[in-house]
């Protein structure tokens, strides 16, 4: 491999496009003849602004984001919107989460500091393997908004069609499945999702949001804290993440580029399917969710034992394959192939993984 770069099969951070690392590599230094990194740039300066208006615009034209949409960029990651969420769209004080594992589980935790929270649904009894039936859920009709996490990026879960709201406006984590696939944006309310997974650095989560669900009404709410902030002043009230806003637009650009999110559907669904394929067909390791609701992005497995899945771990590591173990609370292994995981990646992995298991069967 150029550069003797790993295989980084991280949940998040994960690895970005080469193509981008090398052309920030390239503006490191002097970013187009303005003297400067982008680190080192005013977020108030013409050149900055062009930055952040071309990335907000080419991610409009990737997602076919309708004009009544706000794009937001705002720093605390996805975790912040956990508590900004409900804090800016419980109008009654009530919402419909559904519970589908640990990243839907930390957003009903703080959800219900604001307000009530009605699970409808919940795929727990199953260790979280599944995604529940959504299409006949109790809502009540003063719910303000039903909330999805329509990848759980832990369990390795993703929504095949999006919950029956019964006319409640949707809201969906998105973090670990952001540009991964075309996305109805006028489906949704809101839609958000921390970049670190799919598509940049840490630090940033981007919020489309529908502008009739931004209120005016929440001076009582700390100022970072309202949606209306940052649209207002098009996510520059404070100094936004810069950095994190200039390779987005990078990896918008590239994506582009590729052909857009139908492109990267199918490259996603070429690259997952090796995986698959394989984890179907071994006598060692077993794919651990549902067939059916099975992640393009997040792929946990898992051997007959925990000391078996840990020599794995040991030896993919050393064979030049990061960051295959499984996350702390549901153990086994876990291959995150996002976006800029490359085909031949998982490739590689899939042929390290035949060759221990037939070795290891003697
Ligand atoms: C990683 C992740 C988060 C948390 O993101 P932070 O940026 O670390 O706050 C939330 N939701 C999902 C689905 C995630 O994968």
């Amino acid at each position: 491999m150029k550069y003797d770069r790993t295989y980084n099969f991280s949940a998040g951070p994960a690895m970005m496009p080469e193509a981008v690392l090398e052309e920030i590599r390239d503006e490191m230094l002097n970013y187009q003849g303005s003297g400067m990194c982008v680190m080192e740039m005013s977020h108030r300066s013409a050149v900055f602004q062009k930055i952040i208006e071309e990335a907000e615009q080419d991610l409009r034209d990737l997602m076919n984001i309708p004009d009544n949409y706000k794009v937001l960029f705002i720093q605390g990651g996805a975790t912040l919107q956990f508590s900004m969420i409900p804090m800016n769209l419980m109008k009654n004080g009530k919402a419909v989460y559904i519970e589908t594992g640990a990243w839907s589980k930390k957003a009903i935790a703080e959800a219900k500091k604001v307000g009530e929270v009605i699970v409808a649904a919940s795929s727990k009894d199953k260790n979280y393997s599944y995604i529940p039936d959504c299409s006949d859920l109790d809502i009540p009709e003063d719910t303000d908004y039903v909330y999805i996490c329509e990848n759980e990026t832990i369990h390795g879960t993703t929504y095949q069609t999006l919950p029956n709201t019964k006319g409640h406006i949707l809201v969906s984590d998105q973090s670990s499945m952001f540009l991964s696939k075309p996305c109805n944006v006028a489906d949704y309310g809101m839609i958000y999702g921390g970049v670190q997974k799919n598509v940049g650095p840490a630090g940033m989560v981007i919020a489309i949001i529908r502008e009739d669900l931004i209120r005016d009404d929440l001076d009582n709410l700390p100022v970072y804290m309202q949606y209306k902030t940052h649209a207002d002043a098009q996510s520059l009230y404070n100094t936004p993440n810069c950095w994190a806003i200039y390779c987005c637009g990078k990896v918008f650009k590239y994506l582009k580029k590729l052909g857009g999110l139908e492109a990267m559907h199918k490259m996603n669904q070429e690259k997952a399917k090796v995986l698959y394929d394989f984890l179907d067909s071994s006598k060692m390791f077993t794919g651990a969710v549902e067939k059916e609701v099975r992640s393009l992005m997040n792929v946990p497995f898992v051997t007959a034992s925990k000391e078996l899945d840990a020599e794995v771990v040991a030896a993919t590591k050393k064979a030049g394959y990061d960051n295959l173990k499984g996350h702390k609370s549901v153990g086994g292994l876990r291959a995150s192939i996002y976006n800029a995981m490359p085909k031949e990646g998982v490739e590689a992995l899939v042929e390290f993984l035949k060759k221990f298991e037939a070795e290891y069967q003697g």
